[in-house]
């Protein structure tokens, strides 16, 4: 049953604990989710597709978007930009998708200012050692960034109590069914 508009999840997390993967599960499993392509400044990595992981654009239109306040959010993560589209939210909402926001730590807080019925999970590694070993099977980084996104993920995990829920992604499919269950409730209660 569609409402309008729809509801907001954020789900934050360091690089490396598998945000995409559970994202990719959730709106599989989910028809009413969907993820907003964020714009960023960063590089496509090999196998990304403009529009579809992300719209690619220069650090000139980046900053051309946020001067049109077309950003709900935006931040800086490793010396790229990224932003979410207030406009791409809001015709998701407006179709009566709930939308999940892909959005590191300091987007997350400027989003729970603005928006207050928003939903706020903490995507967390079972350890900070399991961490590190994911991220050195993911061949899409180099040695720097990987090491550089490791400094990030230990100050991002800091910011976990900030959020309405942590779930451990201990196991894939047992975080989407955490994740999947934190929604329900959150739709049963609004409905
Ligand atoms: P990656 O480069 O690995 O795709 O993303 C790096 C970080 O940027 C991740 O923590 C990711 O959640 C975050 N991110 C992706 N899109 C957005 C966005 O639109 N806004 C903000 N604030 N962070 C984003």
């Amino acid at each position: 049953m569609s409402r309008q508009p729809g509801l907001i999840f954020v789900i934050s997390g360091p690089s490396g604990v598998g945000k995409d993967a559970v994202i990719e599960k959730l709106v599989d499993a989910d028809p009413q989710l969907e993820r907003s392509v964020s714009y960023t400044t960063r590089r496509p990595r090999p196998g990304e597709t403009d529009g579809v992981d992300y719209s690619f654009v220069s650090r000139e239109e980046f900053e051309r978007l946020i001067e049109q306040a077309e950003f709900l959010e935006h931040a800086s993560y490793d010396g790229n930009l990224y932003g979410t589209s207030r406009q791409r939210v809001e015709e998701l909402r407006e179709a009566g998708h709930d939308v999940i926001l892909k959005i590191d730590v300091k987007g997350a807080e400027q989003v729970r200012a603005r928006l207050r019925d928003a939903t706020f999970i903490f995507l967390a590694p079972p350890t900070m050692e399991e961490l590190v070993r994911r991220s050195a099977l993911r061949k899409t980084e180099s040695a720097e960034e990987r090491s550089a996104r490791q400094m990030i993920a230990e100050k991002e995990m800091t910011f976990a109590s900030h959020y309405d829920h942590v779930v451990v992604n201990d196991d894939l499919d047992r975080a989407v069914a955490e994740v999947l269950e934190i929604i329900r409730g959150v739709r049963s209660r609004q409905s």
